[in-house]
């Protein structure tokens, strides 16, 4: 676990006021869902702000109390095949290597794991790498959870190291906000650098899949991360989500877009803000709305920064969202849990209010 961070409200009112009230109810939010802000991540706030994107993204609301929603949006226990191992598409397998991040994300869809026990974080990488072996129909691994670069240099050594040695796989994916919330984690770590270097130039190719919500997350020193690690040669895409009160606004989000692309990030995904138990109230955006936002978005970018899908990673599969017409909103699926739905194309009416697929 790490040692330094922001995890108590005694050290949180050391930077904002928080009532009596407020403080009864967010004792109870981050016993169930913790808090951990980063000391870089929490320098970006602005705390005179009681708005600011980058507080909203991290730091607890005591309105995080909605019944509604869900812990699993996505399916992920059905898709459990092993301890830390979801295969929903043939091709890919999502590993899922700890549930420790350096800073929590409020609206995380995986809030059920990240920093609490668990029962779905991997113990045995041998079992996985006998899936793995057996599975010759994976060409692909993600690395999630939680955070991989939480973990030791050594213990993600070893885990490239052995997945390196499984033919069959083409590439591998790290799923991290560490650029983005404690980007000298990789700035300063040479061996990982190095780690980075051997494997994609001798092994297999890594991407990195970064998660920058807001322009203001771009700092010099993420900045020097993502220089260091196209160096490495590593090949890094980022995925959005669309958050509420973050980047909900045309500009904002194209602002994003040209900044990560300009510095070589490949816009990858825009995600819809998922159906989060607690919180889907405070970061969803209605599917109406969001869809003119990311149209309003791309009419300002180029066509290299507007590459990105707008996405919703459904239980179903990930369904890209086309955009609206006569009061309909079409969507294509992008990925298929059921291959026979693979690129199918199809229409719904929605309420103005709506923020999700139910299918
Ligand atoms: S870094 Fe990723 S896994 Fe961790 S809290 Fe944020 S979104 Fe969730």
């Amino acid at each position: 676990m790490r040692k330094n961070g922001i995890r108590t409200l005694e050290q949180l009112e050391t930077y904002a006021t928080i009532t009596k009230d407020e403080k009864r109810k967010l004792k109870k939010i981050i016993s169930a869902h913790p808090m951990l802000i980063s000391p870089y991540y929490m320098g970006l706030i602005d705390w005179k702000d009681p708005d600011d994107p980058i507080r909203k993204i991290v730091v607890p609301s005591a309105q995080e109390n909605l019944p509604q929603g869900s812990y699993d949006t996505s399916g992920e226990r059905v898709n459990t095949k092993l301890r830390g191992l979801q295969h929903k598409y043939a091709q890919t397998a999502l590993i899922l290597t700890t549930n420790q991040c350096a800073a929590y994300c409020r609206h995380c869809f995986r809030k059920r794991l990240a920093g609490v026990v668990t029962d779905e974080i991997v113990t045995d990488w041998d079992l996985i790498v006998s899936y793995l072996k057996e599975h010759t129909e994976i060409t692909n691994v993600l690395l999630s959870g939680g955070d991989p670069f939480t973990l030791p240099t050594q213990k993600i050594a070893e885990i490239l190291h052995r997945l390196s040695e499984i033919d069959h796989l083409r590439f591998i994916r790290i799923g991290t906000r560490i650029p983005v919330v404690d980007p000298d984690r990789i700035s300063n770590d040479t061996a990982l650098l190095e780690l980075f270097e051997t494997y994609s130039r001798i092994n297999k190719q890594l991407f990195i899949i970064t998660q920058f919500n807001h322009p203001r997350e771009l700092t010099p020193q993420s900045i020097t991360s993502i220089n260091k690690m196209h160096k490495a040669n590593l090949v890094i895409r980022n995925q959005t989500v669309l958050l509420n009160g973050v980047n909900d606004i045309p500009e904002v989000l194209a602002d994003l877009q040209t900044s990560l692309n300009s510095h070589g990030v490949i816009p990858y995904y825009v995600l819809q803000c998922r159906p989060v138990k607690k919180v889907k109230h405070i970061f969803q955006v209605p599917l109406m709305t969001a869809s003119k936002i990311v149209e309003d978005a791309r009419k300002r970018l180029d066509g290299p920064a507007k590459s990105f899908r707008f996405i919703m990673s459904h239980r179903t599969g990930k369904i890209e969202i086309l955009g609206q017409m006569d009061g309909r909103m079409y969507f294509r699926y992008h990925q298929a849990k059921d291959q026979r739905y693979a690129g199918k194309l199809f229409s719904k009416k929605l309420d103005e209010t709506d923020s999700w697929l139910t299918l």
